[in-house]
């Protein structure tokens, strides 16, 4: 597998990280995810307008970002022949002797990318879903920066796995859900769509910006507003949304069937215009 670091494309084995590298000793950095659809980069755009707002937020200057890291991800993609996969966009504050306090006069950022080979989803994905558990939400209140601490995250994904599931279901104090460790939650009530507003306490997914969008242009009412564990529990439909995934329902919650246990009619109209959405920004 390919990456880029330091200025060039090598094999993954070759690049090696320096060990004062502060995104290696305190998680201080951000990133990105990028699906490549047809060996283009999908909502690129976008992704950079987060991955600069995360920046801002840990008070990090990148400068050229877009241009950048759009020509990092396109070289990534052409030299590794990627057709369908994601590119990872990673940034750190850069190398320094170890201490909390960062330098006051910047750092060079370093900046790393790997890209991954993904397959596009299947009607059988969807139709088979996913399992979730509830798990309770004890990240910080900045889930907005898509920064590169995720031990909680990957402390839930690992209980959801030890429960037998795929995904976990974050709850604040067990009442009220947020979004997934690694998505956003979408439940459906009388054809109602809800989910968590943006704010502090949930990553704006692009997905979900994108999915929102495109339940506007198809009449479904959507309500940004939080909902609780019971409410998801007796919902219609419950799906996620990522990057990976796109839109995918979740049939069964801590082992208990959602709606008949099926993959619903809402998932199933927002994720075939989402194939659409894809399929026309990718063509345009
Ligand atoms: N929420 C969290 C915590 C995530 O880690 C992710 C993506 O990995 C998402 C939501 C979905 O974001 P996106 O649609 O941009 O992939």
């Amino acid at each position: 597998r390919l990456c880029y670091f330091n200025g060039s494309v090598m094999p993954v084995e070759k690049a090696s990280v320096n060990i004062e590298d502060r995104g290696y000793q305190f998680g201080d950095g951000v990133y990105e995810v990028i699906r490549v659809y047809h060996g283009k980069p999908f909502a690129m755009r976008r992704h950079l307008m987060r991955l600069s707002r995360s920046l801002k937020a840990i008070r990090m200057d990148f400068p050229d970002l877009e241009q950048s890291l759009h020509k990092v991800a396109e070289q990534l993609i052409r030299d590794g022949k990627i057709e369908h996969g994601y590119v990872y966009l990673q940034v750190t504050r850069g190398a320094a002797p170890r201490d909390h306090l960062f330098p006051l006069a910047p750092l060079p950022p370093v900046l790393s990318a790997t890209i991954t080979p993904c397959p596009l989803r299947t009607p059988e994905q969807f139709e088979q879903g996913g399992k979730a558990v509830i798990l309770s939400d004890d990240r910080w209140l900045h889930c907005n920066i898509k920064s590169l601490n995720l031990l909680p995250n990957v402390l839930a994904k690992d209980e959801a796995r030890r429960r037998g599931a795929d995904e976990a279901v974050l709850a604040r104090d067990l009442h009220t859900v947020t979004e997934g460790a690694s998505s956003n939650v979408f439940i459906v009530r009388d054809g109602i769509v809800f989910t968590h507003p943006d704010g502090p306490l949930i990553l704006p997914g692009i997905t979900k910006e994108i999915v929102l969008e495109i339940a506007g242009e198809l009449n479904i009412t959507v309500c940004q507003q939080p909902f609780t564990v019971g409410q998801l529990r007796q919902a219609d439909e419950v799906f996620i949304t990522d990057t990976i995934h796109e839109v995918h329902p979740i049939v069964a919650m801590d082992g208990i069937k959602i709606g008949d246990g099926a993959a619903g009619p809402v998932a199933r109209a927002l994720q075939n215009a989402f194939t659409e959405y894809w399929h026309d920004t990718i063509a345009g």
